[in-house]
């Protein structure tokens, strides 16, 4: 192989490859919806599964350092030059079968293929409507909304593994799927090349399980079954209330969604925290403190609200304010966003700054949500 320092091979290997683009001046900042971060070396734009294949296999026998890229919306990375390659996923193939079997290339628009399910009377993946972001991140860390995860309904993946460069289909149940994890989360060995999902056909969509929808829907029951399109309508007026729906004119979408999970903690902490609001809150906002059973295999714990905690800890929305570059949203306080002209470091900082008054002030420590690169919280 050719010397792994130099651009101009490096350029001309990727450029013999079929339905490859090259891109010398993107940076992270037009990459990612949080719009920071630097420049990578390079950015390789692949249109099929074949290209994103050879592309991959070629940059790990250079051994060359390199990221892939889907819609950029669960991504932080770090500013300044960077010694990474770009891989953006476009392989955008969708398609259904009437049985409800639906198919999607890694580089699909996730709500495009959310709106093809719904066009076609299709249930299942109607509370995931507006999740920004590509087919192929959905598995990575089972994405999920509104009482319904992509574990719902993923049957399998088409996955390249890096090792030995095979394309297989592997069953989701070999993903390790949990709340926003999955064992391809953190982990370079594989690159999703597509999904495959097992849509209901009879019009409806998945068992309503979120108060707060089930309430816009005016459902009486738990579990209640609605119009597939009356969901999304739905998920996607709740969503833009919350600066959920990516929106380039509106800086509180200029986000990577929720920063932080829901913290899962065992019940004693649970209780303190409790107390805690209590003491300095009063009864009434205590009692009001979301807590849930955690479920699965923390079946002995309790998950709390990051987004309540946050909130509680003195951090409102739309803090610290005017005119700082990165503020919380002005409408969530669990979406760290940048106001137009912020770099990776304030959001860092921001970052840091609501995790630990959070940890001060309810011995609570929240983990962030998206995937960080060349960059750390601490
Ligand atoms: C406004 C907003 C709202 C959001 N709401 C939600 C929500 O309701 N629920 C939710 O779960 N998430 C939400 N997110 C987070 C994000 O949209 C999802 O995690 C989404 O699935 C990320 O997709 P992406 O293509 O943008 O991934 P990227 O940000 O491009 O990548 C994320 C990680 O996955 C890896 N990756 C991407 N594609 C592949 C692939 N094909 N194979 C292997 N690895 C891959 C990347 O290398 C990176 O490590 C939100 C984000 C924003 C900005």
């Amino acid at each position: 192989m050719t010397d792994p320092s130099s651009t101009t091979d490096l350029y001309a290997h990727l450029q013999a490859i079929d339905s490859v683009t090259l891109d010398a001046d993107a940076t992270f900042a037009d990459l990612t919806s949080l719009h920071v971060g630097g420049r990578p070396r390079l950015t390789v734009r692949c249109a099929t599964d074949s290209a994103v294949a050879e592309v991959v296999m070629l940059l790990d026998a250079l051994q060359m350092n390199f990221l892939i890229v889907g819609g950029g919306s669960n991504l932080i990375v770090a500013d300044g030059e960077l010694d990474l390659v770009a891989v953006v996923l476009e392989n955008r193939e969708i398609s259904l079968t009437t049985e409800g079997v639906l198919r999607a290339g890694a580089g699909a628009v996730w709500d495009d293929v959310v709106l093809a399910s719904v066009e076609a009377g299709f249930g299942g993946i109607e509370c995931l409507s507006g999740i920004p972001g590509s087919a192929g991140a959905t598995p990575v860390q089972n994405v999920g909304a509104y009482g319904a995860e992509i574990s719902d309904v993923l049957v399998q993946v088409l996955l390249l593994d890096r090792t030995t460069g095979e394309m297989e289909w592997v069953p989701a149940s070999s993903l390790e799927l949990a709340y926003r994890y999955s064992n391809l989360k953190f982990s370079n060995r594989a690159v999703v090349l597509a999904i495959e999902l097992q849509l209901s056909t009879d019009g409806l969509s998945g068992p309503l399980r979120y108060g707060e929808l089930a309430r816009r829907l005016g459902a009486t029951e738990a579990g209640e079954r609605h119009p597939v399109a009356d969901v999304r309508a739905a998920v996607l007026e709740l969503r833009h209330g919350k600066g959920m729906v990516i929106d380039p004119a509106d800086h509180d979408t200029w986000s990577a969604g929720s920063f932080f999970t829901n913290p899962i903690v065992p019940v004693a902490l649970a209780d303190e925290v409790q107390a805690r609001v209590r003491e300095v809150r009063g009864a009434e906002d205590a009692e009001r403190m979301p807590r849930f059973p955690a479920g699965g295999e923390h079946s002995a714990k309790v998950k709390l609200s990051a987004a309540w905690l946050i909130d509680r800890a003195g951090f409102g929305k739309g803090f610290p304010g005017e005119g700082a570059p990165a503020r919380l949203s002005t409408k969530h306080t669990l979406a760290l966003t940048n106001r137009g002209s912020a770099t990776t470091a304030d959001v860092v900082a921001l970052a840091r700054e609501v995790r630990d008054g959070v940890q001060a002030a309810f011995q609570v420590i929240l983990v962030p949500e998206p995937v960080w690169v060349g960059v750390a919280i601490d």
